[in-house]
């Protein structure tokens, strides 16, 4: 049987016609009309005033941080539960990663123990310097909570959109609530560009320092001038080829994704003790990836394993959820406020194939190996 995989990448009919004018006119290189075009497709479909492309998501979270000013030994509140790809970052940079829990109804940063951690950040005379939130798995993050504590404590948030590119929250689109929003085209993403990512923002200014940056920071002069360390992390002209043609298909995907969920749903939502997660009011998710829970009273902690490695022998690729951040040995020294919610997820969760190529009745033959094996 051919393998179904968790989420693997899509291509139009269009990708291929500008990576092919790209060498037509030997625009091979990290700058050229591609670039140009894909930036401006990603400044009107989130709604910001810029946009930096970039050679990865986790490239724009390291810029981004450097953009706010974070420095070594800063105090970084990152959401917990997530892929490490969001802290590393505070780690090239030798601050200090704090990581929060979840609250239940959208799995993303609770906003409670967000604000308990900056008090307590505070009274020990070190306010944190930014706030790394996620919306995990394309589920908006309860927004409107979290922007009043960072705008009451004045606190700027990076918006982790990388899992959420045409997502929204009320009308805004995700990647647009935080001082600087960063999105993934890594080839398990919604859309992909084979490998890369971008940088939001509606400051001029952080858009400005963000493309230097990234182009080595090279002053402007006939020699190389360089006053600050840089970084080589544009996008190439290449990649945003593919992502031109990406953007033009991207409603297609997430409507293919949010119709993979619905159909897990349907089938399985009758089975006592199975647990999707459900969009709030007023939250509109991409459905990244479809999520299941199993609940311990009904199926033991183990069922979601046992359905993995069942799925695995039809050649069918699902995975446990993120394991949570506090829980990772490289980040075991770093301080946490921890709720149970991650762990709990982690410990009785799976993701199922979600792939926004994966027939529909695949995604039905998945329903019923599962339902089987239960
Ligand atoms: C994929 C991902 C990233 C990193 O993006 P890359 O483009 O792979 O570097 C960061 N955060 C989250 C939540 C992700 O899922």
């Amino acid at each position: 049987m051919e393998k179904v995989w968790l989420s693997s990448p899509h291509i139009g009919d269009k990708e291929k016609e500008y990576v092919n004018e790209a060498f037509l006119t030997n625009w091979v290189a990290p700058l050229g009309p591609n670039v140009n075009e894909f930036e401006n497709q990603l400044t009107e479909y989130i709604g910001v005033e810029g946009a930096v492309s970039l050679s990865s998501g986790t490239a724009a979270l390291h810029l981004g941080l450097i953009a706010l000013g974070v420095k070594e030994d800063d105090i970084v509140l990152c959401q917990s539960f997530t892929f490490a790809a969001s802290a590393f970052p505070i780690c090239y940079i030798k601050a200090n990663p704090v990581f929060i829990d979840s609250e239940e109804n959208t799995w993303n940063i609770d906003p409670e123990l967000l604000e308990k951690s900056i008090l307590e950040s505070i009274s020990k005379g070190k306010k944190p310097a930014a706030i790394i939130i996620v919306h995990l798995y394309g589920m908006p993050a309860k927004m409107t909570e979290i922007l009043k504590i960072a705008t009451q404590y004045d606190i700027p948030i990076i918006e982790d959109a990388a899992e959420a590119l045409g997502s929204s929250y009320g009308n805004k689109k995700c990647g647009s609530f935080g001082k600087i929003g960063i999105l993934s085209f890594n080839g398990n993403k919604i859309i992909t560009t084979s490998g890369g990512g971008a940088l939001l923002s509606d400051d001029e200014n952080i858009i400005k320092k963000v493309r230097h940056l990234s182009a080595q920071s090279k002053e402007t002069a006939t020699y190389y001038l360089h006053k600050e360390v840089g970084y080589n992390y544009r996008m190439s002209n290449i990649c945003a080829g593919i992502g031109r043609g990406q953007m033009e298909v991207l409603e297609k995907r997430v409507e293919k994704r949010r119709r993979n969920f619905e159909i897990y749903k349907s089938g399985l939502e009758g089975i006592k003790g199975i647990r999707f997660i459900d969009e709030p009011l007023n939250s509109y998710s991409n459905r990244w990836l479809t999520t299941i829970v199993f609940d311990e009273k009904v199926f033991g902690s183990a069922m979601n394993e046992q359905i993995r490695v069942e799925l695995e022998r039809h050649n069918i690729e699902s995975r446990p959820l993120w394991k949570p951040l506090h829980q990772q040995p490289i980040f075991s020294n770093c301080k946490s406020y921890i709720n149970g919610v991650s762990d709990k997820l982690f410990n009785l969760g799976l993701c199922l194939p979600s792939g926004s190529n994966i027939d529909d009745n695949k995604i039905e033959n998945i329903v019923t190996i599962i339902k089987k094996s239960l």
